[in-house]
C-alpha cells in the first residue's frame, strides 16, 4: 500500500471533529463507495476500505487519542500498538455492526453505532401442580413479569424531543480499552453499560431504560406425568435481548402439591392403609382410594401391620415411561379407641380365652419373648 493518507484527510474532517461528525462523514463515504453500488470498481473498494480503517481509528476512544499523538504509528495494527486489530473486515462485517441502520433498515437505533447485542436472560418461574393435575396433565395459565417497550419514549429512553446521543466514551462501541502496560484490555463501557448510548435527558416513565415492568399471562400445557423438579421451556419467553438481542427462554420449574392420601416415588403411589384389627384377623373387603376412584381391596385374614399390598398399574404414567407405576398400600393396624363397656368387655374376655395358647395365636411376640429369655440367659 502507498504511504497512508491521514484519517481526518480521508473522512474530511477537522481534528476536532465530534464523534458524531466523524460518523457522518464515514457514513457518507461508505454509501458512495460501497462496493454494492460500485461493482467492478477496485478504485472504489480501495477507498472504502480506507474510510472503514479511518472510522475504526477516529471512532474509538483509545486510539484516536494515540492517532493524534503518534499518527499511523500509534495505532498501526502491523506494529502491534493498535492490539484488537483494526483489520479488514469484510464487507458484509462491516455492515451489519456499523451500518444496519441505515443498510438493514434496523429502524431507529438512536445511533448506536456498534452497541454490543445480547441475548435476554433465560427466566425461571415456579409452578406448584396437584398430584391429579400432574398425573392427567392439564393446561394452566401463569401471570409472569416481563419487561416492555416504553410507550412514552416507544423504546428510546430519551424524553419526547430528544434523542439518545452515542456515548461519548466509548464512541457507540459499548466497549473500551484499558492499556495497562503493553496489554490492551477490553472492557464495557461504564458510562453506557455496553448499550453505546448516552441519554443526556431521561424519560420520566421508563427513567432512561427504555423499557418498563408488566405483566404478561401465557398458558402452559402440563404433560401428563410430570413429576418434581422437571422443567418446562418457553422458548423466547424469557428477557427480551439488548439492542436487538434475541429473547431469553422461560423455564417453568414444576414442583408437586403435598397430597393428604398419596405419596409419589417417580411413577409409584405409596399410601397409607389403615386397617381395623378385628378386619385384619378375620380379612374382610376395605375401600381404597385411588387416582382414578375408589377400589375395592381384599384383605386375607390374618394380615399384619406392615404388609403392603400392590395394585398393579394404579400409579402414574410418567412422561417418559411406558406404562403406569403402581399403587402400594401400606397396611397399618388400629388399635381401637374410645372403647364402650360392653367392647372392653368381649375384649377381655377374648384376651382370657386367649391365654395358654400364645404359640398359636400370637406367634410373633411368642417368638419375641423366646428371644428376650435367651438374651437374659434364663
Ligand atoms: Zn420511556
Ligand atoms: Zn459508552
Amino acid at each position: 500500500m502507498a504511504k497512508k493518507r491521514d484519517y481526518y484527510e480521508v473522512l474530511g474532517v477537522n481534528r476536532d471533529a465530534s464523534d458524531e461528525d466523524i460518523k457522518k462523514a464515514y457514513r457518507k463515504l461508505a454509501m458512495k463507495f460501497h462496493p454494492d453500488r460500485n461493482p467492478d470498481n477496485p478504485k472504489a473498494e480501495e477507498q472504502f476500505k480506507e474510510a472503514k480503517e479511518a472510522y475504526e481509528i477516529l471512532s474509538d476512544p483509545q486510539k484516536r487519542p494515540a492517532y493524534d499523538q503518534y499518527g499511523h504509528a500509534g495505532v498501526d495494527p502491523q506494529a502491534g500498538m493498535g492490539a484488537g486489530g483494526a483489520g479488514m473486515g469484510g464487507f458484509a462485517d462491516a455492515f451489519s455492526d456499523i451500518f444496519g441502520d441505515i443498510f438493514g433498515g434496523g429502524g431507529q437505533r438512536g445511533g448506536g453505532g456498534r452497541a454490543n447485542v445480547y441475548r435476554g436472560a433465560d427466566l425461571r418461574y415456579n409452578l406448584e401442580v396437584s398430584l391429579e393435575d400432574a398425573a392427567r396433565g392439564t393446561e394452566t395459565r401463569i401471570r409472569i413479569p416481563t419487561m416492555a417497550e416504553c410507550e412514552t419514549c416507544d423504546g428510546s429512553g430519551a424524553k419526547k424531543g430528544s434523542e439518545p446521543k452515542t456515548c461519548p466514551t466509548c464512541g457507540g462501541h459499548g466497549q473500551v480499552r484499558m492499556q495497562q502496560g503493553f496489554f490492551s484490555i477490553q472492557q464495557t463501557c461504564p458510562k453506557c453499560h455496553g448499550t453505546g448510548r448516552y441519554i443526556a435527558d431521561p424519560c420520566g416513565t421508563c427513567h432512561g431504560a427504555g423499557r418498563v415492568k408488566q405483566h404478561k399471562t401465557l398458558s402452559v400445557k402440563i404433560p401428563a406425568g410430570i413429576d418434581e423438579g422437571d422443567r418446562i421451556r418457553l422458548t423466547g419467553e424469557g428477557e427480551h435481548g439488548v439492542n436487538g438481542g434475541p429473547p431469553g427462554d422461560l423455564y417453568v420449574q414444576i414442583h408437586l402439591k403435598a397430597h393428604a392420601v398419596f405419596q409419589r416415588d417417580h411413577d409409584d403411589l405409596h399410601c397409607e392403609m389403615p386397617v381395623s384389627f378385628s378386619t385384619a384377623a378375620l380379612g374382610g373387603e376395605i375401600e381404597i382410594p385411588t387416582l382414578d376412584g375408589v377400589a375395592k381391596l381384599k384383605v386375607p385374614a390374618e394380615t399384619q401391620t406392615g404388609k403392603v399390598f400392590r395394585l398393579r398399574g394404579k400409579g402414574i404414567k410418567g412422561v417418559r415411561s411406558s406404562s403406569h407405576g403402581d399403587l402400594l398400600c401400606h397396611v397399618v393396624l388400629e388399635t381401637p379407641v374410645s372403647l364402650t363397656e360392653r367392647q372392653k368387655e368381649l375384649l377381655k374376655e377374648f384376651e382370657e380365652i386367649s391365654q395358654g395358647n400364645a404359640q398359636r395365636h400370637s406367634p410373633r411376640a411368642q417368638s419375641w419373648l423366646d428371644k428376650v429369655r435367651d438374651f437374659f440367659g434364663s
